[in-house]
């Protein structure tokens, strides 16, 4: 279900909701691409066409930011439930863990995301973290290609926003993913 706060889609979910009907896609082989929209950023892409474009382009946009809730609730919408980016990822690599499906960790500075790992590990030990790389490595393909064949079932790319969601939109089908969630400096959070 989504709701539209100027010209922006919402998704109006639960974690429960959308962390069923990720995992039911990545049954389905059918790709998902999730998005963290706040305020800042729905104001911002209410103005400029090729930002509103890439976030309503994607499958999720996750109210990430108590303002989202406000905003629905005054235009008379129902989205009660906040998603941070970082919650999610959180219940994502649970439920991952339990389902030994694999994931991946794309972006921060070097060693960020294999520290990430390592934390995770220790509170989930048995997730299955595919590969690592950090967000500074140049050449695309190499990355694609490092991707390709640690075969993960979900990405978290962690770039900073928009160039986290401008990568994903760009490389999503070159990529064997089935989910992709851009967030933020959500490894570095993780890394402590
Ligand atoms: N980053 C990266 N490659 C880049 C630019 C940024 O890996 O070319 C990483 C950076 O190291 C940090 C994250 O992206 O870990 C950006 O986090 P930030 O909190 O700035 O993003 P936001 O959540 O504000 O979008």
């Amino acid at each position: 279900m989504k709701e539209t706060i100027l010209g922006v889609h919402v998704s109006n979910e639960t974690y429960d909701s959308i962390k069923k009907q990720l995992f039911q896609h990545m049954e389905d082989n059918k790709q998902s691409f999730i998005v963290a929209v706040n305020p800042e950023k729905i104001i911002k892409a209410s103005q400029d066409s090729s930002l509103k474009e890439l976030i309503n382009g994607a499958d999720y946009q996750i109210p990430d930011g108590v303002g989202v809730l406000i905003a629905s609730k005054l235009q008379g919408g129902s989205i009660t439930n906040r998603i941070t980016g970082i919650d999610l990822m959180n219940v994502l690599i649970e439920e991952a863990s339990i389902r030994a499906k694999k994931v991946f960790f794309y972006g921060g500075k070097p060693g960020i995301a294999e520290a990430a790992k390592q934390k995770l590990l220790e509170k989930y030990p048995s997730l299955i973290v595919s590969g690592v790389m950090d967000g500074y490595v140049k050449d695309n393909q190499q990355i694609i290609d490092t991707i390709n064949a640690a075969d993960p079932d979900i990405l978290f790319v962690a770039l900073g926003s928009p160039k986290q969601e401008e990568w994903i939109r760009d490389n999503r089908s070159k990529l064997n993913v089935s989910v992709f969630q851009g967030v933020g400096g959500s490894f570095d959070v993780f890394a402590g």
